[in-house]
């Protein structure tokens, strides 16, 4: 993929490019795997936590129709995850960082805040995932700022390409989409 096309990488801090290395390494891996989670039935997206050494915590993929649950988004899954391994609600003593292939949806940007976590880095931005998808993202407040305000750090549209990729390929399987009727 050349510069020119490649979506700008977005943050509400300065950029850091160690960071963001390690970040879009660990996205790609996570945009790979995903399509073995989706073969097996998950929704198309993965989530990881992993603490500032860089020891992984939490791996979760959606899992709203294979569970029957509808808050079973990644990132829910692994905050609930990475709370049950480290036995507490409050993750923010652990300097937590969430890795997730797409951009949080409004239920899990308030899971997010919530659990303590302090970092979070994702793939595909939520107009795109809407897009491609269909699947509905809600509505946002200026999360990018909000979460600066309570020192949360926020990188975002890291591989995109690759994210959408994969997005792409879940509909054109021909799995579910999901939202309740309106
Ligand atoms: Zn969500």
């Amino acid at each position: 993929m050349s510069e020119k096309t490649k979506t700008a990488v977005i943050a509400n801090e300065k950029i850091d490019n160690a960071k963001l290395i390690k970040a879009s390494k660990i996205i790609l891996d996570l945009q790979q795997e995903l399509k073995k989670y989706i073969a097996k039935g998950h929704g198309p997206f993965l989530a990881a936590i992993y603490d500032s050494k860089g020891n992984l915590i939490a791996k979760t993929a959606n899992s709203v129709v294979n569970k029957s649950c509808s808050h079973n988004h990644a990132e829910m899954n692994a905050i609930k995850l990475a709370e049950k391994k480290l036995g507490t609600y409050d993750l923010s003593p652990y300097n937590l960082s969430i890795y997730v292939t797409s951009e949080p949806c409004m239920m899990c940007l308030g899971g997010i805040m919530w659990s303590g976590i302090k970092a979070v880095y994702y793939g595909v931005p939520s107009e795109r995932v809407t897009k491609i998808t269909g699947f509905d993202e809600g509505f946002k407040p200026d999360w990018f700022k909000e979460f600066k305000k309570r020192g949360i750090t926020v990188y975002g549209q890291i591989e995109t390409e690759a994210g959408e990729k994969v997005l792409k390929d879940y509909v054109a399987g021909g799995h579910t989409v999901y939202k309740p009727k309106r």
